[in-house]
Formats: structure tokens, C-alpha cells, sequence
């Protein structure tokens, strides 16, 4: 008999890192997240240095966007990105404070939630340069609420967040 495929979902996650060495964070976040099993990252973007939003006087960011098609549920996703978070030494303290790794999942296929634990797609994501930008050079075409990527990303500021490809993440 055959079994039934475990159905798979596409989401996107971004990543952001500004304490301490920011692209070793990103690279083994990125490492880390192929090892899981039920997660395939399928594309990554380049590193984007950004000025932080929110909380002003800290470090600028590194921040990537990665593709993923994932077996998880989105509650176990959320949990294996923060597993990632925890082993790259994350402590939380200062809600959008300096942080070595975060991972925000922005959307996860068409689910829409508005869980406090989880908000899909992610509720910041339409205001912020630093996940747009990146994201578009992946999916232009994804429709986040009424509007594309592509068209979120034109019509935020982007002047604090620059693309540096020296920092390829492969
Ligand atoms: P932020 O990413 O907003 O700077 P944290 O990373 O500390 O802050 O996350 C705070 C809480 O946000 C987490 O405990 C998590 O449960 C919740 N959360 C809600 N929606 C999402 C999402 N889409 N992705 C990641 N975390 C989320
Ligand atoms: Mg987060």
C-alpha cells in the first residue's frame, strides 16, 4: 500500500544577527537549518547590513532571508528556529535589543494566524526594509495580505539597509 506524502509547505524566514561576529551567526544558522530534518532550504539571499529599527544606539544587523519547503507544522517550525536561536547563545532579554540570532518566520504558505505566538504572515514584515528587501530578490511574486513583495519593498525606505556581497551565504 501506499503511504500518503507528508504534505510540505513553503515558508520563508528571515534571519538577523548584531553581536558579536554577525555573518559566523548567520552561516551557522543557515547550517544548522539544513541539518533539521523536515526543513530543505531552498534558496538563501545575500547579507544585508541594516540599521536597526526599534530600539535606537545598537549595532547594525546582518539579516538574510531563506526559502525553506518544511514537513513541520508552523508551531514545531517556530520551535526549531528557536532551538536555533538558544544554540547559537541567544539570551532574551531586551525585546528588539542586540541579539547573536534571531529567526522570524514571515510567512508560512497561505496561513494566516493571528496567535500571539505566532502571527502569520509575520506582523512587521510590510513595514521592514531589512526583511523586504532581501525578500524580494527571492519572491517578488508572493502576495503578502493585498499586495506583492515586490510591491511592499518599493514602497518602504531603504536607506538603511545595504546589500554586501562579500557575504555570500552559500
Ligand atoms: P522580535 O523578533 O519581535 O524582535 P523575539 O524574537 O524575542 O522578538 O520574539 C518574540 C516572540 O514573538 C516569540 O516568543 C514568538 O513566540 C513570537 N512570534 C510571533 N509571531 C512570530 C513569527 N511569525 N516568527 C517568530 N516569532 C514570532
Ligand atoms: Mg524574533
Amino acid at each position: 500500500m501506499r503511504k500518503n506524502a507528508t504534505p510540505v509547505t513553503p515558508a520563508y524566514l528571515g534571519l538577523g544577527s548584531n553581536l558579536g561576529d554577525r555573518a559566523r551567526y548567520l552561516s551557522e544558522a543557515i547550517r544548522l537549518l539544513r541539518r533539521l530534518a523536515g526543513i530543505r532550504v531552498t534558496a538563501v539571499s545575500q547579507v544585508y547590513d541594516t540599521t536597526p529599527v526599534g530600539v535606537v544606539g545598537q549595532p547594525n544587523y546582518l539579516n538574510l532571508v531563506a526559502g525553506i519547503e518544511t514537513e513541520l507544522p508552523a508551531a514545531q517550525l517556530l520551535t526549531a528556529c528557536q532551538g536555533i536561536e538558544q544554540a547559537l547563545g541567544r539570551t532574551r532579554d531586551v525585546r528588539w535589543g542586540p541579539r547573536t540570532l534571531d529567526i522570524d518566520i514571515l510567512c508560512y504558505g497561505d496561513l494566516v494566524s493571528t496567535n500571539a505566538a505566532l502571527t502569520l504572515p509575520h506582523p512587521r514584515l510590510a513595514e521592514r526594509a531589512f526583511v523586504l528587501v532581501p525578500l524580494a530578490t527571492l519572491a517578488p511574486d508572493l502576495t503578502i495580505g493585498e499586495k506583492t513583495v515586490r510591491e511592499l519593498a518599493a514602497l518602504t525606505d531603504r536607506t538603511g539597509v545595504r546589500e554586501c556581497p562579500e557575504n555570500g551565504i552559500g
